[in-house]
């Protein structure tokens, strides 16, 4: 097992993950930039280093900065959560460089990941049905020709995109050529890749993903799905496990194309393979592979009572996975509610300020993940997200009903959250029956608000 472990993130993550290194009695040490010195996270690990300034390209993503904590603290392996350095792969070269075990697969694969074109062609190729779509646009010609081919509404997509950022959609051939224009640097500002592509558009899919736990000696196992087609700007905003539009047939059969993806590749981490699925055919197709923790990777540790982030540090270390895949089990139903700190009434503007006053729900069943406190300040450099509700039910229904309790519990002062929307979300009827799609808060629910004011 590893002596000592830098975390190179902040928030909520920054916070689950020193909570698994506690359980496994490895001592912690926290990053921090000038904003953050109050953070929780610096104060639960048990050493810490100020990195930088508060802009991320000076602290969280310094590179030297952030190795040369790591060593001079003595550590021998490096956590990075998700977002920020996650997914670099040049980063996880550098740690390794430096003798320091990166948590999170190898460099090569989080390369071919990272690359959407590349890693459909290479799940493609292990027979995993893929959206129909072109490879890296070189010419406005070959665009319009697949969009004649294959009729609009079409996507356009950054190769390096993440967030659910550098995505739009067009609906003729006029939209198509502007729309790649503005594409390109947009994708190019905000990932310093300006390459794109375009896929089929499936209107009112669901996205459903598999949870993926893989070792170092080549096995893999799924942990179920999650169900994240409440999204708002192809951000996911409720997720839940298990999917009411997935069989236990259909969960073996993109479970097993999930794994085999990951296989052919190598893969050797946690990871999530996601899908989307026709919900008029009942076809399901590979969208991308996120090779590190999730967000929402909390429902599925509750259905599956398994810690995702401890097995990633010990696979990390060179543990071998002890179960198989018959041994998972799926028991009751978890849903999770990303907090915001966002002024729904105002276009989900962020919202700054000084928490002043705060409660936090409770009881059978709940679980939240937060870095916030009474007093602690919401800095305009980084993520919105304040924090996650997770509740646990025997079934969907008893898990939504402990998720209104948890929303109507939680209060906190001083600043907007999207929390008045969550509820508007949780008790659409809709949403309700299970009929959730990626537009379904687009469509559905901002109708409803249209109808009632
Ligand atoms: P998840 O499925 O884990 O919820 P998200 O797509 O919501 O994934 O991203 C998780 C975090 O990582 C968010 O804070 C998001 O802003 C950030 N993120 C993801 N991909 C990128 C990227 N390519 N560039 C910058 N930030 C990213
Ligand atoms: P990101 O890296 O930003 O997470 P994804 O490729 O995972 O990008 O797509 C994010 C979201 O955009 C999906 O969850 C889905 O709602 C929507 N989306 C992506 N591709 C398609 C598609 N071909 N058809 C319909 N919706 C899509
Ligand atoms: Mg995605």
């Amino acid at each position: 097992m590893f002596n000592k472990i830098l975390i190179a993130n902040r928030g909520e993550i920054a916070l689950r993950v020193i909570r698994a290194c506690k359980e496994l009695d490895i001592p912690v040490v926290a990053i921090y930039s000038t904003v953050d010195r109050d953070s929780i996270h610096v104060k639960l690990a048990d050493e810490s280093v100020c990195v930088g300034p508060a802009h991320v390209s000076e602290s969280y993503l310094n590179i030297p900065h952030i190795i040369s904590a790591a060593i001079l603290s003595g550590c021998d392996a490096l956590h990075p959560g998700y977002g920020f350095l996650a997914e670099s792969a040049e980063f996880a070269e550098i740690c390794e460089s430096h003798d320091l075990t990166f948590i999170g697969p190898s460099a090569p694969v989080i390369r071919l990941m990272g690359d959407k074109v590349k890693a459909k062609e290479a799940m493609k190729k292990a027979k995993i049905p893929v959206l129909d779509g072109t490879g890296i646009i070189k010419k406005e010609d070959e665009a319009v020709y697949f969009a004649r081919e294959s009729g609009y509404p079409i996507l356009i997509k950054a190769v390096a995109g993440g967030g659910g950022k550098g995505i739009r959609v067009v609906k003729n051939e006029e939209e198509l050529k502007r729309g790649i224009e503005h594409a390109a640097s947009e994708a190019k500002a905000s990932f310093g890749d300006g390459r794109l592509y375009l896929e089929k558009y499936i209107q009112d899919a669901r996205h459903i993903e598999f949870q993926i736990l893989a070792d170092r000696y080549g096995n893999v196992v799924h942990l179920g799905e999650r169900d994240c087609s409440v999204q708002r700007r192809n951000q996911k905003l409720v997720e839940e496990s298990p999917s009411q539009a997935v069989s236990r047939a259909l969960r073996n059969r993109m479970g097993e194309s999930a794994v085999r993806g990951c296989q052919a590749v190598g893969y050797n981490s946690v990871g999530t393979v996601e899908f989307l699925l026709d919900r008029e055919t009942g076809d399901f197709y590979f969208m991308e592979m996120n090779t590190r923790i999730q967000v929402e990777h909390p429902v599925t540790e509750m259905v599956t009572g398994i810690d995702l982030v401890k097995e990633q540090i010990k696979i990390a270390a060179g543990n071998k996975i002890g179960y198989k895949q018959d041994e998972i089990q799926i028991r009751g139903h978890a849903i999770e509610c990303r907090i915001n700190a966002e002024d729904p009434g105002n276009n989900f503007s962020p919202c700054l300020g000084v928490v002043n006053g705060l409660h936090i729900p409770g009881g059978n069943g709940i679980r939240v993940d937060t870095h916030i406190y009474d007093g602690c300040e919401i800095s305009p450099y980084y993520d919105s997200l304040l924090g996650k509700i997770i509740t646990w039910g025997e079934n969907r229904d008893e898990a939504i009903k402990r998720m209104k309790r948890s929303l109507d519990e939680f209060w906190v002062g001083g600043i907007k959250t999207n929390v008045p929307f969550h509820k508007k979300i949780i008790n659409n009827a809709f949403f309700l029956q299970g009929e959730i799609h990626t537009r379904f808060v687009e469509t559905q629910l901002f109708l409803e608000l249209k109808l009632s004011s």
